[in-house]
């Protein structure tokens, strides 16, 4: 009997095979073509005169780019790579063996449509009923930009530069060469994210140098001379470099939808733009929000209570508001009557507003009113309660949201909602830097890394497709 199967080098094939045969129906590059066979890529395809070279159909660099994305591979020389030597690249690209600048180019001239089909995906799992609508979780984090940190720079900082590159021109050329070599050899040679051609030249340098200055009329801080709107803001791991902030909503179930970038270190900014994306993303309003604590402000629980929407964001003294519970004659352990507009004390005594403080300003309005008791004197507690002669308690207007808030936090839903944050939203950020391997933007300035982004999030987004269309009926 045979040992071993037919083993023939060099053997052809008698029959013509589909490279349709190449990859299971079950992979996720099937699912992945399926996808963008779905896509009305025309605005792409319209950008195509049908005058000059045939080149690949944008269908096909489109799909290499989803599935690298969602495999962790965005390089453009590595995808071009794969369309030679990987059974699944080989199939998306039809046996074509585009080279890595025509992918390269093809993602920097169409990055807006590309991100747009981030929409069109997140809706097509909604209607293929994957995505459970009405509870979002968001959160943030920040990924570093494509920019050196030795580079960014203060406006004094750039008028001594610009004084030593008239002088020294030369040692200036060197350094960002040596840039330049370490991050080929880092990434490759030419891979699209060297030093770009604007400072290559002591010329373009100079001129970068100058217009950089110039922008400085209307920026603050500094100004990364690769990646002029990064900014400086601290990582996860602690480590302060140039980065962007990027905001997330997540469903339960694990799907993307609402993804943007932005330049603010601060999180409480971004929430309500990015209740406003996922909404129009999905096209239906979203009923509840989980965030941590560094999306809450009083604008922010203003803007859920009036949009009608159920938060379950924690204020940042929440926990130490319970501890200060032990307290008896702590603030919160007062009784406040929103009917009456009064504060009773631990020992039945009540404090009635005293004075006003108003706030007035185009982007704050609120009340400060302090409440005041009238008989501490004789109290056998008040060297436990207050140093002054009658305890006073100030109380923000908009206080009440925040007591709601803390009371829905702490009602037995609130505690398992805000507690399934961890096992929701995290994977997913997890997900992207740490298994998709995605800590750093390839493309530079706001809009090509929002783009770039959503990229991102489209890989993933095709990742739980798959992954939900694996699952037994
Ligand atoms: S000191 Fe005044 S406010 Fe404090 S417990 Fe006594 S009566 Fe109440």
């Amino acid at each position: 009997m045979a040992k071993f199967k037919p083993y023939i080098k060099d053997q052809l094939m008698l029959f013509p095979q589909s490279i349709n045969e190449y990859v299971p129906d079950a992979h996720l590059a099937k699912l992945v073509d399926r996808v963008v066979e779905q896509l009305d890529t025309s605005d792409i395809e319209n950008k195509y005169s049908e005058l000059g070279q045939n080149t690949y159909h944008p269908k096909i660099l489109i799909k290499l780019l989803f599935y690298g994305y969602a495999i962790g591979e965005r390089s453009g020389r590595m995808l071009a790579r794969k369309t030679e030597t990987d059974t699944a690249y080989i199939y998306l690209a039809q046996m074509y063996k585009p080279d890595f600048r025509t992918i390269n180019d093809f993602r920097k001239n169409n990055l807006e449509e590309l991100s747009r089909y981030f929409i069109d995906i997140v809706r097509l799992c909604k209607e293929l009923g994957m995505v459970k609508i009405g509870r979002i979780h968001i959160d943030g984090t920040k990924m570093k930009a494509n920019a050196a940190n030795r580079l960014t720079k203060s406006k004094d900082d750039y008028e001594e530069w610009i004084k030593k590159t008239q002088q020294t021109i030369d040692n200036i050329l060197e350094e960002a060469h040596h840039v330049d070599e370490q991050e080929d050899s880092l990434y490759g040679n030419k891979r699209g994210d060297e030093l770009p051609d604007d400072i290559n030249t002591e010329e373009k340098l100079k001129d970068k140098l100058e217009k950089v200055l110039k922008s400085f009329k209307t920026a603050k801080g500094k100004i990364n001379l690769t990646d002029p709107d990064a900014k400086f803001m601290k990582g996860g791991d602690g480590k302060i470099s140039a980065a962007y902030n990027c905001q997330l909503a997540v469903t339960e179930d694990q799907f993307i939808v609402g993804a943007d970038v932005t330049t603010e270190a601060n999180d409480r900014t971004s929430l309500q733009s990015t209740i406003k994306t996922a909404e129009e993303v999905l096209k239906e309003p979203v009923r509840e929000v989980i965030a941590d604590t560094g999306y809450s402000s009083y604008e922010n629980y203003e803007y859920l209570s009036k949009n009608k929407k159920i938060g379950y964001i924690p204020d940042q003294n929440m926990t130490a508001a319970q501890q200060q519970n032990q307290d008896k004659y702590n603030q919160q352990n007062f009784t406040y009557d929103k009917a009456k507009d009064i504060y009773t004390c631990p020992e039945g005594q009540k404090l009635n507003p005293y004075k006003v403080r108003r706030v007035d300003s185009p982007h704050r309005k609120w009340r400060q009113i302090t409440y005041k008791a009238s008989h501490c004197q004789a109290c056998p507690s008040k060297t436990l309660c207050t140093t002054q002669s009658q305890r006073t308690i100030e109380r923000d207007d908009r206080r009440v949201l925040l007591e709601e808030m803390r009371q829905r936090l702490l009602s037995k839903e609130g505690r398992e909602k805000y507690k399934k944050r961890l096992g929701t939203i995290e994977p997913v950020i997890g997900n992207i830097k740490h298994n998709l391997g995605y800590r750093y933007f390839l493309l530079r300035t706001l809009k090509k890394v929002q783009g770039e982004f959503r990229l991102m999030c489209i890989g993933h987004n095709l990742k739980k497709m798959h992954r939900f269309a694996l699952l037994p009926a």
